[in-house]
């Protein structure tokens, strides 16, 4: 079930699948579908009788172990936290049969560490135990960690015959050079408005005008928004939005209150379009994300100008950059408030 805005690059990766790159760097805009996209893929190339479109059969031994994720010849790479929300995910509650202890203490990484990396080595050393290829996904590429990343690229560097990487980012510029280099790059679009919100509609079960306000607020994104069908995640959003327009008026630390325990990059991802908003307000264009909130966008332009909110916007994308693993999130948070309230009061 690969989406339809995906169709185009499935189709031409797969009629050349028999000629495919080592090392794919599939990239594209955060929310369209390359998780699934990329799982689909390793699933048709580990599969024993493709159909002859070169998709998987979903019926043959290959398939049923790849879908039980015990497929010998196949590995995920993701960061220890990412590994543990899919778990969740997939409804495993459990607590005695949760792997999520891991190693040492503290929170599960965030990152691709090398230890992760290394033991892809021996993975890679002997032939695929079922003579096919063996399939190595990267997800998210960015997340690994500039040791991970060097080991790494001996790996791509000397490919043994059978084995195929497939990396995956929303931010191929935050690899390193060296890994890009060796990787073909395979870009996925972001789909057409159109198209977002018909299948937003359909997959949702909402009217059109609804998945256009979501797809709005996830700036277009098809997958984000559909996170917002889910009362709570919906609630999370609802929450940051009132925080994000009270500024400058209400209080910092209630503020900070409201936005403490919300994900860094869900607030902070909100944050940058709400200043998008500001400077396409400021500059006499309709907003892209909030379009419900323009009177309020009106009213906090008439106190700024563009060079206070394009200075704004640059703090907070440092912030978002240096903030991937906060040792103190309620301090990021009450830093990036006090810039907003500054350029607001400008
Ligand atoms: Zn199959």
């Amino acid at each position: 079930m690969v989406h339809d805005w995906l169709k185009p690059a499935w189709q031409q990766l797969l009629a050349g699948r028999d000629r495919l790159h080592h090392a794919l760097l599939v990239h594209g805009p955060g929310g369209i579908g390359k998780s699934g996209f990329v799982a689909d893929l390793a699933r048709a190339l580990l599969c024993d009788a493709p159909l002859p479109d070169g998709a998987a059969c979903g019926r043959c031994a290959a398939c049923g172990w790849f879908d039980q994720r015990n497929h010998p010849d196949f590995r995920l790479l993701t960061p220890a936290a990412m590994e543990e929300a899919r778990e969740s995910e997939e409804g495993a509650t459990d607590e005695g049969s949760s792997k999520s202890a891991g190693k040492g203490t503290g929170k599960p990484s965030r990152e691709i560490r090398v230890e992760q990396v290394r033991a892809l080595e021996r993975f890679t050393a002997v032939g695929g135990h079922r003579g096919g290829h063996k399939i190595i996904v990267i997800d998210p590429a960015d997340a690994l960690n500039v040791v991970a990343a060097n080991a790494l690229l001996k790996t791509l560097e000397e490919p043994s015959g059978s084995t195929r990487f497939v990396l995956v980012t929303s931010r191929p510029d935050a690899l390193p050079a060296t890994i890009r280099s060796r990787c073909r790059l395979v870009s996925l679009p972001m789909p057409a408005p159109a198209t977002a919100v018909d299948w937003l509609a359909r997959d949702a079960g909402v009217e059109p005008a609804q998945a256009r306000a979501w797809l709005a607020a996830a700036g277009g994104a098809p997958l984000h928004a559909r996170r917002l069908a889910d009362p709570a995640q919906a609630a999370i959003h609802r929450t940051v939005m009132e925080a994000l327009a009270g500024i400058p008026e209400t209080g910092i630390e209630q503020t900070a209150d409201a936005l403490t325990g919300i994900e860094t990059p869900v607030w902070a991802g909100m944050l940058q379009r709400w200043i998008v908003d500001l400077q396409r307000v400021r500059a006499g264009a309709e907003p892209r994300y909030f379009p419900d909130r323009a009177p309020r966008l009106q009213a906090l332009t008439r106190r700024t100008g563009l060079p206070a909110l394009e200075r704004l916007a640059r703090q907070i994308d440092e912030l978002v950059r240096t903030a991937d693993h906060p040792l103190n999130p309620r301090l990021v948070i009450e830093d990036a408030l006090l810039r907003v309230r500054a350029a607001l009061a400008d």
